[in-house]
């Protein structure tokens, strides 16, 4: 099987978000189980030539845009496992300092970027004889390509045997552009109607991509049902039921290569379930980075988050005071809206012994917490699957999550009396209810044989993309029963 992968962000090479994280390594999963994969992105400035040492390949697309053309060159790369990785290199487009813009918003032209990416892709495929049984497409900036398979490449015999899989990685995100936008993606106007990509009178790139794929996956089951209601649906609620029978749940995994306390290079002290000694150590090293007081036994709790409306902290600020009154102490890192940045330095300065704030986009650091934190908090008002829980109960720092999506479904609330569950979950968004929470983890905090418990229980759960790449390959085979029908 053949699968071309189409994600407009990938770790190692560029990331803003989790969808970089499965971008990077789902296809070394795919590859272990023997699917012949490629990735295709945009070379944005952020892609470093020389670090990961890319290559001209010498290949130059004339990509079909508003009418006219334009060109592209293809670097190739690789990551791990020898998977092809190739880079749409258009300057103009893509050399920026950020992804999809800077704090001032989105940049004006996101609708050409990716519409000229992903009609780059088909025209790649193409260009290298990458005849694919599956394009993988993720998130708003790609999905108008199954659109344009189902459309203006449905004569086209090198596409005929293709099926197309689009996975949301977040609903919120939908590629929303003035009507006026229309003319750069080659579609007919006949296309713009509520049953096809119009949206309230605008363009909806993502809606095209719910509309046209094949196979529409979504980053857990408990997200998949979700986004069909109208609290979480984001007004594609009406779609994504009228593809119910299309739509799956497949919760992400994560790469233990990366994220691993025995092998951890940022950490200073590495440890294992077997000898959790080195945690004590990340422990008291995090505490000194934040200027915190270096205090061993008390519940040291964190959040590495982007800094949006998703991501519940209207609940931390509703909490805080309360939070600051009990004997614990908060590290938040995250970088986004100004306002919650402001939210967060105000609390900072604010409780300078207890709380400590460092805004910004690092990731030594990020592990550094996941690594000496004792619990680590997600508020979230949805959230598709979450990783940070993930990383944290494999460095057994013990999630307190609100019960919403991925975190629902990864996340079991702890026993006392089995000794069973990995975390603490809280149902209502509520700052009462994310308080009540971060106090059952303080009160087992206190006991010590039974946190050493929670912390084994966490340490042993397995998130290894292993599980989620077969998952996958069934959905690629559902996916290919599908092509030519309609
Ligand atoms: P989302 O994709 O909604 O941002 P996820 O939990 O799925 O949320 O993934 C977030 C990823 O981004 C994680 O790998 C997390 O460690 C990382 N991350 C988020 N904010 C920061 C930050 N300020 N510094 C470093 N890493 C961050």
């Amino acid at each position: 099987m053949r699968v071309l992968m189409v994600a407009p962000e990938a770790v190692p090479f560029a990331k803003t978000g989790g969808l970089a994280d499965v971008a990077g390594a789902l296809p070394k999963a795919l590859k272990n189980m023997g699917v012949d994969v490629a990735l295709v992105m945009p070379k944005y400035r952020d892609v470093d030539e020389e670090r990961f040492s890319l290559r001209e390949t010498g290949i130059t697309i004339k990509v079909p845009i508003a009418g006219g053309s334009k060109k592209a060159t293809v670097l190739k790369g690789k990551i791990e496992g020898n998977i092809p990785v190739y880079f749409i290199r258009n300057d103009k487009y893509y050399d920026r300092k950020e992804l999809y813009g800077t704090a001032h918003g989105d940049y004006p032209d996101n609708a050409e970027r990716f519409v000229f990416f992903s009609r780059a892709v088909l025209e790649l495929s193409k260009a290298i004889d990458f005849k694919a049984d599956i394009i993988h497409c993720n998130d708003w900036q790609t999905a108008l390509i199954p659109v344009y398979i189902k459309t203006l490449y449905r004569d086209d015999p090198f596409f005929s045997e293709t099926a197309t899989v689009l996975t949301v990685h977040n609903l919120g995100y939908q590629g929303l552009f003035w009507h006026f936008d229309m003319h750069l993606t080659g579609l007919g106007w006949d296309l713009f109607t509520p049953e096809g990509i119009e949206f309230f009178g605008k363009i909806n790139f993502l809606k095209g991509g719910l509309i046209f794929s094949d196979i529409i996956t979504t980053v857990s089951k408990g997200y998949s049902r979700e986004i069909q209601t109208e609290e979480l649906g984001h007004g594609l609620e009406g779609v994504l039921a009228q593809r119910k029978n299309v739509l799956y749940g497949i919760v992400n995994g994560i790469d233990y290569d990366e994220w691993d306390p025995a092998t951890d290079t940022y950490i200073t002290a590495n440890y294992s379930p077997e000898d959790i000694k080195g945690k004590a150590i990340c422990k008291s090293e995090l505490q000194r980075l934040y200027s915190l007081p270096v205090k061993k036994d008390i519940p040291l709790i964190a959040m590495i988050s982007r800094l949006a409306g998703q991501k519940g902290f209207d609940l931390i600020e509703g909490a805080i005071d309360e939070l600051m009154a009990m004997d614990l102490q908060m590290i938040f890192l995250g970088t986004g809206d100004r306002k919650y940045q402001e939210l967060l330095e105000e609390i900072g300065s604010k409780y300078p012994k207890k709380a400590g704030v460092k805004i910004g986009y690092d990731v030594a650091l990020a592990h550094k917490i996941e690594a000496g934190a004792d619990i680590f908090l997600m508020p979230s008002r949805y959230e598709p699957c979450g990783l940070n829980q993930l990383y944290s109960l494999k460095y057994g720092t013990i999630p307190v999550v609100r019960a919403t999506g991925g975190l629902d479904d990864t996340i079991k609330n702890f026993n006392p009396k089995t000794g069973n569950g990995n975390g603490f979950k809280f149902m209502d968004y509520s700052s009462d209810a994310l308080l009540k929470g971060v106090s059952k983890a303080i009160e087992l905090y206190k006991d010590k044989r039974r946190w050493k418990k929670i912390m084994q229980s966490a340490m042993a759960c397995d998130f290894s993309w292993e599980h989620s790449a077969k998952e996958y390959v069934k959905i690629y085979n559902k996916a290919l029963t599908k092509v030519g029908s309609n």
